[in-house]
């Protein structure tokens, strides 16, 4: 009985993310992390609706379909390491890893990163989470293949672009291996004006950039918690 509505819940979900272009890996990708498990709430079909949830703290889970976006423009590969900003719940970085990304995620509220280490132990092992302030980056583990931001700030913070990997030599007759991508919205962090959703891609000579969609984010605060 509640296994079918879980079940219906999964399939509603799919569809979802099947006609906003979502493509068929990235939806198995989302689909193979137990959104359940990142939820406050004990309700395991709740947990699959398309929408952000509140986790405590003034904090929410991001919504399936903007996690989904975000994970394909993020474009990630097996192998990829990949800096996740704003831990949260850990839901984002689990679905970053299932893509087969080793991940650092870094949460500025440390209950938040503590409760996302004990999920994500059990359900993630490949993600390492951090307390700290992502805007400086994690210079540690750079560079990044990607870096996937879950707040919204008016300015993109500089440490983020440096700690792009640069996209590699051209080998003979080969394509040049793309350069690191960045994910983040970008407007004024209010619940009142959406921000524009940002792909950032690291170039030989620069930067490139691209609007994905319009996105309601909690703010990026620089600093300690
Ligand atoms: N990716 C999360 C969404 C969390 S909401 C998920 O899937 O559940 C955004 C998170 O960013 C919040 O937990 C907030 O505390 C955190 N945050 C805000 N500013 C930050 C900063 N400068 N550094 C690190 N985390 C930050």
């Amino acid at each position: 009985m509640g296994g079918d509505r879980l079940e219906r819940a999964r399939a509603a979900l799919r569809a979802t993310l099947l006609a906003h272009g979502v493509t068929p890996a990235v939806v198995d990708t989302l689909l193979s992390v137990p959104r359940e498990r990142f939820v406050p709430d004990g309700d395991p079909a709740g947990a699959w609706q398309d929408r952000a949830m509140a986790i405590g703290h003034d904090q929410t889970i991001s919504q399936p379909t903007v996690v989904a976006v975000m994970t394909q423009a993020a474009a990630v590969q097996p192998g990829d390491v990949v800096l996740d900003v704003g831990t949260g719940s850990g839901y984002q970085a689990a679905v970053l890893a299932a893509a087969g990304a080793t991940v650092h995620s870094i949460e500025r509220i440390p209950a938040l990163a503590a409760r996302a280490r004990r999920t994500l132990a059990e359900v993630a092992p490949a993600v390492t989470v951090h307390v700290g302030d992502g805007t400086k980056g994690l210079p540690g583990y750079a560079p990044y293949d990607a870096i996937v931001v879950a707040a919204a700030t008016r300015t993109i913070p500089p440490a983020l672009l440096e700690q792009l990997r640069p996209p590699g030599p051209e080998g003979a007759g080969e394509a040049a291996p793309r350069g690191g991508r960045l994910v983040i919205p970008v407007g004024e962090p209010s619940w009142l004006h959406a921000q524009r959703l940002l792909l950032v891609e690291r170039t030989a000579d620069g930067f490139t950039q691209q609007h994905l969609l319009d996105v309601l984010f909690v703010p990026l605060v620089g600093g300690p918690a």
